[in-house]
């Protein structure tokens, strides 16, 4: 302000007065800026902004007064001086109420009271500029500092919300852990807990804390062991322990915890978290009894079995005793499967495994190895060993009986036996046998017992292993028997009632070049086990298309040759296409052609069966089940399929004389084939009264040793062209 120039307005009438003052002033330095009446003050005033105002009271038009107020008014601060010719202190009064900040009365003598007067003011103003300035300062301070502290507040209070709501958190936590937060002295008083110890103990916190936790161990030294573990190693986890609830059950507890020593006088205490693991317990015996259990009977697996079995054979070598092991396996089980579905398998499944563990003695074993095949292990039948074997031969028919009771099993009356193989151990030749040996004769005695026919129990002889060892012989050479030309083709005829030859069956024969003819009864079922069916069985197809061509060509007469196809074959994808192709390949008609399935492979997957079926027929074949009245199903079932035949099993036809169900069963197959238009063949028929009694029940086809056994080519061309009736009788 200093450097500036003070400039000062002076409002007066009078311009004597009004130079007089500026004269003075002038010397002074200030600039003066002059008005003459109250309205040019008041402009100028707004426009030059004056550090001073020096104003008369009486003007003519606006007053000393009014222009006093309206600066006022415009600029609080600005200092007016009033000088005033009337010495009416009224007029002072008002003058200084209305914010003059002097008062001097004209004329003044002495100019210097004035100056006096503008010094003073300036001053004034100055200090008040001065004031309000640090004022100011002073706000935007406390301003500044006011937010600092809000800042700092709300810095604080987001802290403070952050605490309350990691305390919430935590609270929470610990009220929904489902781990138990304890802290308990060394003594045994419990100190803290939360509150999930209800749900496991059925206690409340309320009425354990203060307690003593020697109450809630089932053994005391449980509670030493686990503060012996702490004082050694200060830190236990996954520790576990038993506890006893509040109804005095006892749970399974993991625990993991520390020891903080006595401190500060407070005493030492173990802190840490414990977890009821009743159900880890579960889950674990749950995935013990499935390694070791079979899911779908309970019964143990093959890997508990091998385990009892070597506890059994070493204690019969210790104490110089026999143990036996019955192999057993479901005659035609896999019939059930086919034709009722999985859920009706399983359940007779599950049947079985009760028959067999009810009548079991506590040291015996019943184990299901898998599919139908069971195994029962009996320990301890006697030193002797005729003696043990009839012990054994016993149990056998004893638990053969018991399965061969029907069955009521999901709403179906089911009838099945059981194939049993047996195998007594330790076996004197062989000390060095084990559990798979066992395991092994058991199991071939028992194909025995299916090749004798089912429903049979046969004991392990060396003998039988020999069989064992030339089925996996025949596996072998199998595999090179069409290349070396050892397979053939046999041919048994078909007839109707009066014996006329309509047809045939084509039989597979292997010459081997050292065991003989090998029936294909046994190497049938290694061929499909292996997958060499499908080569052995195209070759078949082959050779028959080619015979039928051969002897249309030759002009004699054969009206259809049938040909039995392996489940495996048909189930081929490209199946159809194979007989399209072997046909057009080899010219044969395919109206001459007959397929013989088998009840189980067309009721697999019925949907693609079907569609088979059908196209095979459209081709002009002719389709026959095989071995009809072995499987489960109805004959309203193969309605649906587009059949042509069915073959009635051997089995039927041998027990007709000596089974009278067998017979009636017999008799109304025909009759329900005639009913869905199905023609009928009989096979196996060996005998006048066979032959009789199924002609009198109007059965149209035959087929047996009784009208002809099975015979090569040139044979079944001899007997075609003799165009007689079968069987030949002499004269
Ligand atoms: P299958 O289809 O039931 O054939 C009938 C079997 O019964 C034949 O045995 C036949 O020789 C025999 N047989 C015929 N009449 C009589 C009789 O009056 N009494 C007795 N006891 N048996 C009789 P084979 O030739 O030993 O064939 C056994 C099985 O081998 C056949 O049973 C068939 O399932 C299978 N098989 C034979 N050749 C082939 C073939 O080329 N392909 C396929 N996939 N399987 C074949
Ligand atoms: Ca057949
Ligand atoms: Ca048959």
């Amino acid at each position: 302000m200093s450097d500036r120039v003070i400039r000062i307005l002076t409002i007066d009438d009078e311009e004597n007065i009004r130079t007089s003052f500026r004269l003075y002033l002038e010397d002074f330095d200030y600039e003066v800026i002059e008005a003459k009446n109250g309205r040019e003050g008041l402009e100028l005033f707004a426009r030059e902004k004056p550090d001073l105002v020096l104003c008369d009271l009486r003007m003519p038009g606006i007053d000393g007064l009014e222009v006093l107020s309206k600066i006022r008014e415009e600029s609080p601060e600005t200092p007016i001086i009033v000088a005033s010719g009337t010495g009416v202190i009224s007029d002072a009064i008002e003058a200084i109420r209305r914010g003059a900040w002097n008062y001097l009365l004209k004329p003044i003598q002495d100019l210097s009271v004035l100056k006096h007067a503008i010094d003073q003011a300036l001053e004034r103003a100055r200090l008040i500029r001065e004031n309000r300035a640090y004022q100011e300062r002073l706000e935007d301070e406390v301003i500044s500092r006011t937010e600092d502290l809000q800042l700092a507040m709300d810095d604080l209070n987001k802290t403070h919300q952050q605490i309350k709501m990691s305390e919430i958190r935590y609270r929470s936590i610990y009220e929904n852990l489902q781990d138990v937060y304890f802290e308990i002295q060394l003594d045994g008083e419990i100190r803290e807990l939360s509150p999930s110890i209800k749900q496991i103990s059925a206690y409340s916190c309320d009425e354990l804390i203060g307690k003593s936790v020697w109450q809630f161990y089932p053994r005391n030294d449980d509670r030493e062991q686990l503060i012996a573990a702490l004082k050694r190693q200060n830190i236990v986890t996954d520790y576990e322990l038993h506890l006893r609830d509040k109804g005095g059950k006892i749970i399974p507890c993991s625990i993991n915890a520390r020891l903080l020593p006595e401190e500060d006088g407070r005493p030492a205490t173990i802190c840490g978290t414990l977890r009821d693991i009743s159900e880890r317990k579960l889950a674990e015996a749950h995935i013990e009894r499935l390694a070791y259990y079979d899911a779908l009977t309970d019964l143990p697996n093959r890997r508990l079995l091998i385990d009892r079995l070597e506890r059994d054979l070493a204690r019969a070598r210790r104490h110089k005793h026999f143990g036996a092991m019955l192999f057993l396996d479901l005659d035609r089980f896999k019939n059930i499967n086919d034709s009722l579905g999985h859920h009706v398998g399983d359940a007779l499944l599950q049947e079985v495994a009760k028959r067999l563990t009810s009548d079991m003695r506590l040291e015996d074993t019943v184990s299901r190895l898998g599919g139908d095949e069971f195994i029962m292990l009996l320990s301890d039948m006697g030193k002797e060993p005729s003696n043990a074997a009839s012990q054994t031969q016993t149990k056998a028919e004893q638990v053969q009986k018991n399965l061969s009771k029907p069955y009521k099993v999901l709403g179906h009356d089911l009838h099945i036996t059981p194939s049993i193989g047996v195998a007594l151990f330790p076996s004197d030749d062989d000390p060095n046998e084990d559990s798979n040996d066992i395991l092994r004769h058991a199991d071939t005695a028992m194909y025995r017992a299916k090749d004798d026919g089912r429903d049979a129990i046969r004991f392990f002889l060396p003998s039988m292993q020999a069989a064992a060892d030339q089925r996996l012989g025949i596996e072998k050479d199998l595999r090179f028997a069409l290349d070396r030309q050892e397979m053939s083709l046999f041919f048994q005829p078909q007839v109707d009632r009066e014996g006329r030859i309509v047809g045939a069956e084509t039989l597979l024969r292997w010459l081997h070049p050292e065991k003989g003819y090998i029936s294909p009864a046994d190497f049938i079922p290694v061929a499909e086990a292996t997958g060499l069916i499908l080569p052995i069985g195209l070759w078949v197809l082959e050779m028959s298309c080619r015979q039928i061509k051969s002897w249309n060509d030759q002009g004699i007469p054969i009206g259809h040759l049938a040909v039995n196809v392996s489940p495996r074959q048909f189930r081929q994808p490209n199946f159809i296409r194979q007989i399209q192709q072997v046909i057009n390949k080899t010219g044969a008609d395919a109206d001459q052609l007959g397929l013989e399935l088998t009840e189980g492979m067309v009721i697999d997957n019925i949907g693609d069966t079907i569609e088979k079926m059908q196209a095979l027929k459209k081709m002009g074949i002719e389709l026959s089940i095989d071995d009809f009245g072995t499987g489960y199903s109805s004959l309203a079932y193969l309605k649906r399929l587009p059949l042509d035949i069915i073959k009635i099993d051997q089995s039927f036809v041998r027990d007709i004389q000596t089974d009278e169900s067998n017979a009636s069963i017999v008799a109304t197959i025909i009759s329900m084939a005639h009913h869905l238009g199905l023609k009928v063949i009989a096979e196996g028929v060996e005998t006048d009264y066979e032959y009789d009694f199924l002609n009198q029940r109007d059965c149209g086809g035959y087929q047996g040793y009784y009208f002809s056994r099975p015979v090569p080519e040139k044979d079944f061309t001899t007997l075609l062209k003799a165009d007689k009736s079968l069987p030949f009788t002499e004269g």
